[in-house]
């Protein structure tokens, strides 16, 4: 491709994108595709010569649209939002563009360095204090699973560099709530400490972590020989967004020696309201915090940000160093290969520095308020409604409701009527919610925050959610 088809081409696209964007809200917001439908329109060979890209944009429209869920739909209430505001489109195609890489300081200066003012400014828009210093980590998993390798590290004095896990006399125990994420147990698993030194400690009326359960299981075992190595807190859980004890966590992390990691993947993006900081007290007592840029401030997949106390003891762990990786700027420098898994990295930070030029703190803060008002408008009506139930406290944008009506008893029936009315307002396509189960009962979950979402969105998912349970009844 010559740089003007590429040109002509790329301007195409990128009205095709806004033409997308402007016209999302008719789309259903859940693809309505069956499994294998976009297989099946895709050739079981590879092309043996090239096409025009025209023909691509063609297939782009007949094939891929209708398999895709959107995101960025204003009637977008599922899991937590994954926005990807204009900027951040634009900043990924110029990073692609550039093509650079950013593992190492002296293969993309700019990359390194746009990263370490970026994760500078985050950590101040968030409140926190010098003592923590950022890196990009691709989602929150990765950054989850670097926490629990540092503190298996940090618990055995570096055992990775002598016979590993495999070579330690006492078992190391990692602690999170029974409400974490499942990228907690599965970073512990991968992390080599085994399912059954993981503990899922149990949580309130409120859904967060019980520190006297903790601090009794860290207790018992300690007693039985054990040591207990690391405590992940949860700040804003994925079910309901509950709010562990961070500070209570803290100090029994300190008693015990244990690496206290905090995920704040979704409401870590809350803190750039001061307002809202109460919900991680206790945060500065952590060794590391992960929180997702790419989820409600608009930056899109993929920007983790992964905040530390000891940078050291994450190099010490992370790094390898070849000759071949070595350069001359290596004592002055961040290499970011030695402060994560991969060796190569895109290029991530420029989307961060794009919205945030664009948009301004103000302008992010503004969109989250509106979010949260939202949230609390749904709430109202909810505790109006006679036969609607909140089952969980509206922190942030996220409700956890469910349909009661009068005369039902718990039990099998209401759990699915529940999940048939989430199932049916998915299928009608002008909202898309996640059903879900807390302490055992079905619940609808509404995750409020995609960035076209406006109150009169929200008014009418009220409509439809109070339709639907009739009609299903
Ligand atoms: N932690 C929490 C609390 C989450 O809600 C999620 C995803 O929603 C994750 C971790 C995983 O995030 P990621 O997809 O960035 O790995």
């Amino acid at each position: 491709m010559t740089p003007e088809e590429f040109r002509r081409i790329g301007h195409a696209l990128v009205d095709w994108i806004a033409e997308y964007r402007s016209g999302i809200e008719q789309l259903p917001v859940m693809s309505p595709v069956a499994p294998g439908a976009i297989r099946a329109e895709l050739p079981a060979r590879p092309p043996e010569r090239g096409a025009t890209l025209d023909s691509i944009v063609d297939d782009l429209n007949r094939i891929i649209l209708p398999g895709i869920t959107h995101w960025n739909h204003p009637g977008f209430f599922a899991y937590f939002p994954s926005n990807t505001s204009f900027a951040s489109v634009l900043a990924d195609l110029t990073a692609a563009g550039l093509g650079a890489q950013c593992m190492s300081w002296q293969t993309s200066p700019a990359a390194t360095e746009v990263e370490e003012m970026m994760m500078e400014w985050l950590r101040q828009m968030v409140g926190l204090s010098p003592q923590f210093t950022g890196v990009i980590q691709g989602f929150a998993s990765t950054a989850t699973l670097c926490a629990l390798l540092c503190a298996r590290e940090r618990s055995t004095n570096f055992s990775q560099d002598r016979g590993g896990l495999q070579a330690e006399e006492k078992g190391l125990i990692v602690y999170a709530s029974e409400e974490s994420h499942s990228s907690v147990w599965k970073a512990a698993r991968l992390a080599g400490f085994g399912k059954e030194n993981f503990r899922q400690i149990p949580t309130d009326e409120n859904h967060a972590l019980i520190a006297k359960e903790l601090e009794i299981a860290m207790q018992t075992d300690h007693e039985r020989g054990m040591r207990p190595c690391a405590v992940v807190a949860t700040t804003g859980t994925t079910n309901s967004t509950a709010l562990d004890p961070v500070a209570d966590m803290a100090v029994l992390a300190r008693l015990w020696g244990a690496w206290l990691h905090v995920d704040a993947a979704m409401a870590g993006d809350a803190m750039i309201l001061p307002e809202c900081r109460w919900m991680w007290g206790g945060v500065e007592g952590s060794d590391s915090i992960v929180l997702n840029p790419h989820k409600w401030l608009g930056t899109g997949s993929d920007l983790s940000a992964y905040f530390v106390r000891d940078t050291e003891q994450l190099i010490r762990t992370m790094s390898t160093n070849p000759a071949y990786l070595k350069t001359q700027h290596d004592a002055r420098v961040k290499n970011y290969r030695d402060w994560g898994l991969p060796l190569g990295r895109r290029f991530r930070a420029l989307k961060l520095w794009f919205l945030l030029r664009e948009q301004g703190v103000e302008g992010l803060r503004a969109r989250l308020r509106r979010d949260l008002q939202n949230a609390q408008w749904l709430k109202e009506q909810i505790d109006a409604a006679q036969d609607w139930e909140r089952m969980a406290p509206v922190h942030l944008q996220t409700l956890c409701i469910r349909h009661l009506p009068a005369g039902w008893a718990e039990g099998a029936e209401l759990d699915a009527h529940n999940l048939r009315i989430a199932e049916s307002v998915n299928r009608r396509g002008r909202a898309y919610l996640t059903p879900s189960i807390l302490k055992g009962k079905q619940i609808i979950r509404v995750s409020i925050g995609a960035e076209t979402t406006e109150r009169r969105h929200v008014e009418t998912l009220w409509r439809e959610l109070q339709e639907v349970a009739s009609a299903v009844q």
